[in-house]
């Protein structure tokens, strides 16, 4: 076993013995780290994740429970992942700016993803930018700027084309049950669950899916 630190059991941390996690990581009970994973010291990540094959994971990155990164996902400093984000394979994250192979000062630029969102397979999240909650980044897509909570992002460069329910399934103008001065309100077909867009995301949304 690394000398990592283990949260909890050492017997509930599964780490694939072609690992490597580096002393000073942090692992949450229930986690599992999979074939040629490679966690850095200083990175924290919680309870009952799933790492999948080929995954890096740098120096200081925060990853929070219940997170499922696929194969091949590159997750470089500045990043925080929270609670219950799902990131499909090979998803890559940058962390630079203004990339010169000769700057020596470059600042690690920070990037969040938050609660419940989940990255496409083979998406580029340039930094700089937070994924709000229960987003949804399709497959593919260059996120350049802030992806709003429920937001539905496609293309290159990712542009909002709708929103989401938490359960992930998109919700339509006809799931659209309230429009007050304020808000939409839309409930899901698929859980019956209601989701509040504000109206100038609403528009925001009009407005970018007409390009
Ligand atoms: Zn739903």
């Amino acid at each position: 076993m690394n000398r990592c630190l283990l949260v909890g059991s050492e017997k509930k941390v599964f780490i694939h013995p072609t690992a490597i996690v580096e002393e000073g990581a942090i692992i949450g009970e229930g986690t599992r780290i999979w074939h040629f994973v490679h966690v850095r010291s200083g990175a924290k990540i919680g309870r009952n994740c799933n790492i999948g094959k080929d995954v890096y994971i740098d120096v200081g990155v925060e990853i929070g429970d219940n997170v499922k990164i696929q194969n091949g996902v590159s997750i470089y400093r500045g990043v925080k992942v929270e609670d219950d984000v799902f990131i499909g394979p090979y998803a890559v994250f940058t962390n630079d700016k203004y990339p010169r192979a000769f700057n020596r000062n470059w600042k690690a630029v920070s990037t969040l993803v938050k609660k419940g969102a989940s990255i496409g397979a083979n998406a580029t999240i340039v930094c700089g930018v937070t994924i709000g909650e229960y987003a949804m980044v399709a497959a593919g897509a260059v996120v350049t700027k802030d992806v709003p909570p429920h937001g539905l992002v496609v293309g290159n460069p990712a542009r909002l084309k709708g929103f989401v329910c938490y359960c992930g399934r998109p919700l339509r103008d006809d799931n659209i049950v309230e429009k007050t001065s304020q808000y939409i309100i839309y409930r899901c077909s698929e859980c019956g669950k209601e989701v509040r867009i504000p109206i100038e995301l609403y528009e925001r949304y009009l407005r970018e899916a007409q390009k």
